[in-house]
C-alpha cells in the first residue's frame, strides 16, 4: 500500500544540480530526528477502524536505490576495486592494466559449492587458477557498528578538503559513518540498503546487447579489454594478431557479423508488442550504425526478459546462447508476482553456475562489471524482503499511461544511463583525484 501514489509522500528534496555525494547525511539530518522521535516516542495518530487514538511508533526498513547513491547512503563507496558492499573487502577484483578500471572477473567461483568441477578448472577462467576460498560471508550489524566505530568523524560540505579515511580504497571503503547508524535499531536490522533491480536489468542488459551486436564504443569486447585478456586467460584465439603492424581483432563466438546484426535489428523494427505490454522498440533501432538508441528502462526489462532468447536464438553459438536465455530467466523468475521460498533457493544456486559459464565463455574480464557481481548477492536480499515485487509493480506498462507517468520515466532513464555501476573513465578520474561528489544521484534513493 505504501507504494500506491495516493500514500506516497516526499519526505525531503535534495537541492541540485550537483549531487551531494557524502555530504548527503546533511540533508538527512531532519529525517533522522524524525525517525527517532517514531521509535522512542511516537506519535498521536488517529484509527479509523477503532475511532479512537493511539501511540503511533515506526521503524525505517531499508533503502532502496541506485548503485551510486547506495554509497552515498551507506557510506561505503560503490566505486573501485572495494566497490561490492557484500563482498567488502574480501572480493577479489583486481584493476585492468589496459582497461584501467577495475574488474571482478573470476570472482563469482567462490560462491560455487566447494566440490564444484568449475572451481577446479584452470584453462577456462583466470589461467591456472583453482578456486579453493569458502564463500565470503557477509557482515552482520554488530560487526559493522564495531568497525564503523573506529572511523574518524568527516567534515561535511563541498568546501571541505576532501579527505580520506586512513585506508581507503586498500583496507576498506568507508567514506564516512552512515548518519543511519544514529538509529538504536539500525544495526538490528538485517538489510539495511537494497538496490533497484531495475537498474541492475538494465545495466547487465545494455552490456550483453552492445556485446553481442559489437555496437562500436559500448561493447565490453574492445581492443584494450582483448590486450587485458592475454595477460589473464588462455584464450588463444581471442588474443590481437599482428599483421603489417596493424592490430587485429578476431571475431568472438559471442559477437554477430554484420548480416547477423542486421537481421536482429530488421526484426526488432518490424516487431508488434502488445498494446501495453512495451513500447514500440522498433523506434530505437538504428540501422545506420547498428544499434539501438533511448531505450528506457522497461524497455530493457522487457527485452531482457522475453526477447532476449528470440533475437539470438539461430545466430549465436548454442553454449553462448544457452548462457544468455539462462540470464534472462533469471530476471524473468526474479521479477514473477509470485515467488516461493524454493524458488528462491533454486535461483541462488543456479545464479553462480549460470555466471560461470557465461564468463567461460565472454572470457571478457572486462565484461565482469559489477552488476554481474552484484547478482549473486541479490538472492540472499530478496529471501529477506519483497523489494523486487514492489520493483515489479513500478513498472507495470498500464501504469505507463497515466499522465505524468511516462515523463517519469524518461527522467529516470537519463539518469539511468549517466548512473549506474560502472564507472566510466571521467569516473575513475575523479575518483583518483579524490573527488566524491560527482556521483550521479538518484532521487529514489531516500528511505521508505
Ligand atoms: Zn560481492
Amino acid at each position: 500500500m505504501c507504494m500506491d501514489r495516493p500514500y506516497m509522500f516526499l519526505t525531503l528534496l535534495v537541492p541540485g544540480p550537483k549531487s551531494p555525494g557524502r555530504s548527503l547525511d546533511v540533508y538527512l539530518q531532519p529525517l533522522i530526528n524524525e525517525l527517532k522521535t517514531l521509535w522512542d516516542v511516537g506519535v498521536e495518530t488517529y484509527d479509523v477502524a477503532k475511532k479512537q487514538n493511539f501511540q503511533m511508533k515506526a521503524a525505517l526498513m531499508w533503502t532502496v536505490s541506485d548503485f551510486p547513491a547506495y554509497g552515498m547512503l551507506s557510506g561505503w563507496s560503490t566505486h573501485g576495486k572495494l566497490a561490492c558492499p557484500y563482498c567488502m573487502n574480501e572480493i577479489k577484483s583486481f584493476r585492468l592494466k589496459h582497461g584501467g578500471k577495475p574488474c571482478f572477473f573470476d570472482c563469482h567461483r567462490q560462491f560455487l559449492p566447494l566440490d564444484h568441477p568449475y572451481r577446479y578448472q584452470k584453462d577456462n577462467f583466470t589461467k591456472g587458477r583453482i578456486e579453493r576460498d569458502e564463500t565470503v560471508i557477509r557482515s552482520i550489524g554488530d560487526e559493522l557498528e564495531e568497525e564503523i566505530s573506529l572511523l574518524l568523524n568527516i567534515e561535511f560540505g563541498r568546501t571541505k578538503e576532501k579527505e580520506r579515511i586512513e585506508g581507503f580504497g586498500k583496507s576498506h571503503n568507508w567514506l564516512k559513518r552512515s548518519i543511519f547508524w544514529d538509529l538504536p535499531y539500525w544495526k538490528t536490522n538485517l538489510i539495511r540498503h537494497n538496490l533497484d533491480v531495475m537498474h541492475i536489468e538494465k545495466n547487465v542488459f545494455d552490456n550483453v546487447f552492445n556485446t553481442v551486436m559489437d555496437v562500436k564504443g559500448k561493447t565490453k569486447d574492445n581492443v584494450k579489454a582483448r590486450l587485458d585478456l592475454q595477460n589473464i586467460c588462455n584464450r588463444r584465439n581471442l588474443e590481437l594478431n599482428e599483421v603489417n603492424g596493424k592490430h587485429i581483432k578476431p571475431k568472438a563466438s559471442y559477437t554477430l557479423t554484420k548480416d547477423e546484426r542486421h537481421t536482429v535489428l530488421k526484426w526488432i523494427k518490424d516487431l508488434r508488442l502488445p498494446d501495453g505490454y512495451a513500447s514500440n522498440l522498433g523506434r530505437c533501432v538504428n540501422l545506420d550504425d547498428y544499434s539501438m538508441h533511448g531505450m528506457k528502462s522497461h524497455d530493457c526489462h522487457v527485452f531482457m526478459e522475453r526477447l532476449i532468447p528470440l533475437a539470438f536464438g539461430d545466430l549465436l553459438l548454442e553454449s553462448v546462447w544457452n548462457g544468455l536465455t539462462e540470464l534472462s530467466q533469471f530476471f524473468r523468475a526474479l521479477c514473477s508476482t509470485v515467488l516461493s521460498e524454493s524458488d528462491m533457493k533454486t535461483l541462488e544456486e543456479n545464479i553462480v553456475i549460470t555466471l560461470s559459464p557465461l564468463e567461460e565463455v565472454y572470457q571478457e574480464p572486462s565484461s565482469s562489471n559489477l552488476a554481474r557481481v552484484v547478482l549473486d548477492h541479490e538472492l540472499d536480499n530478496i529471501d529477506i524482503l519483497t523489494d523486487v515485487h514492489r520493483q515489479e509493480e513500478e513498472v507495470n506498462p498500464d501504469e505507463l499511461h497515466p499522465q505524468g507517468m511516462e515523463l517519469e520515466q524518461e527522467d529516470e532513464s537519463d539518469e539511468l544511463e549517466e548512473g549506474f555501476v560502472e564507472p566510466n573513465d571521467e569516473q575513475l578520474v575523479e575518483e583518483e583525484s579524490g573527488d566524491e561528489d560527482d556521483l550521479t544521484f538518484s532521487d529514489n534513493s531516500s528511505g521508505n
